[in-house]
């Protein structure tokens, strides 16, 4: 079974935008459970490298680090036990929000740019970006930094996420390199 209900987000943004293509490389950040390295595997990826502050029950072709995203040091890291350039950039990135709305939406939109960057140094040319985002949360300029560097970057709300939740996610497919 799959390790979570996110796993279905990932199937279905993969339905609509297929990114997840044979022997690809990928990397998952905030990978705990597991459910969207489960479903990258399903799909046909080769080898999954992921990052969570939570550590993760072993997958087998997964290489699973625990791990803060935002140490300077994970990225490197990340890329190491990778080898080569990924072939898509994977965040569902979310922290365990406080409640107090602005430090809430300095965080994700932290994590968001954080990810992003990640993305924009490292992946392969033709490569897709996939990661979680908030409506209401002020991804303009980011979204200009990913118009520039991808083909085609789209919004995309799954059905399985809810519908009272804010949640979207932003394709980036086509990286220019
Ligand atoms: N996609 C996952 C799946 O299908 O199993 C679910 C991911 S869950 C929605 C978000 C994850 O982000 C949490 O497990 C959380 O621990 C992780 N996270 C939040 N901040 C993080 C950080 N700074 N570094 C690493 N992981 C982080």
């Amino acid at each position: 079974g799959w390790r979570s209900r996110a796993a279905f987000k990932l199937q279905e943004i993969d339905d609509r935008f297929h990114i997840l293509k044979r022997g690809a490389r990928v990397v998952d950040l905030g990978c705990a459970p597991g459910g969207w390295v489960q479903m990258a595997q399903s799909r046909g990826a080769a080898h999954v490298v992921g990052v969570d502050l939570l550590p993760v029950d072993p997958i087998p072709g997964a290489d699973m680090i625990e791990a803060d995203f935002t140490d300077p040091a994970i990225p490197a890291r990340l890329m190491e036990m990778m080898g080569d350039k990924p072939d898509v950039v994977l965040s569902d990135l979310a922290h365990n929000t406080v409640g107090h709305r602005q430090t809430d939406h300095l965080k994700i939109m932290g994590l968001l740019e954080l990810a992003s960057d990640f993305a924009l140094d490292n992946l392969k040319p033709g490569g897709a970006f996939v990661a979680k985002a908030f409506q209401g949360g002020e991804t303009e300029h980011l979204l200009l930094k990913l118009k520039l560097a991808f083909r085609d970057v789209k919004h995309f709300k799954p059905k399985s996420s809810r519908a009272d939740s804010s949640e979207i996610y932003i394709v980036a497919q086509g990286f220019k390199g």
